[in-house]
């Protein structure tokens, strides 16, 4: 089994932790300020049973200036060559004009999108539901899936999830 799979989100939801936990080295370059990775930087997790490619996408937001404009649709174009997308969020800042944004881009795209709840270490069980609740309304997700890429919880439930989807 194998598959690409993208990481959207608004930036410092948590995408290059993510993809660092997932491959185990540090190849996307994690930072506070926003739109340090610049590039498509691809990792690739193989298994015994399964290889996954995965690309950390440049955020995709509302672009202030050409360039933004540009890396945009760069993003953009690599959501059509995926076979799965994972919309990551961040589950203490919840729902904001980014995420809008994004939804509204993912409008054209056909292929299966994950809501990744990230961060769930940030806050108390009881905040999720209405969190899953809200996101539920706005798009058709694949599936919902809560996380802490930092501590690593649920990580390894998703990876099983993705691979049997493959
Ligand atoms: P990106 O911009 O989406 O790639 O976000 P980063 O991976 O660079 O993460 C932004 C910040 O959020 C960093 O300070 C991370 O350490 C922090 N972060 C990422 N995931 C988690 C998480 O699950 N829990 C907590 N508490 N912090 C996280
Ligand atoms: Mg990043």
């Amino acid at each position: 089994k194998s598959g690409f799979i993208a990481i959207i989100g608004r930036p410092n939801v948590g995408k290059s932790t993510f993809m660092n936990r997932v491959i185990g080295q540090k190849i996307a370059i994690m930072s506070d300020k926003a739109q340090t990775t610049r590039n498509k930087i691809q990792g690739v997790l193989t298994e015994d049973d399964s290889q996954i490619v995965f690309i950390d996408t440049p955020g995709i937001h509302k672009p202030k200036h050409k360039l933004g404009d540009f890396m945009m649709k760069i993003a953009e174009n690599s959501l059509n060559e995926v076979d799965a997308i994972l919309f990551m969020i961040n589950a203490e800042e919840g729902y904001g004009r980014g995420d809008q944004f994004i939804i509204e881009r993912l409008q054209h795209v056909k292929q299966p999108v994950y809501l990744i709840i990230n961060k769930i270490d940030q806050v108390e069980p009881d905040a999720l539901l209405p969190l899953i609740q809200q996101y539920n309304k706005m798009y058709e997700f694949e599936e919902i899936v809560p996380i802490s890429a930092l501590e690593g919880n649920n990580v390894d439930h998703l990876l099983e999830l993705l691979k049997t989807k493959l």
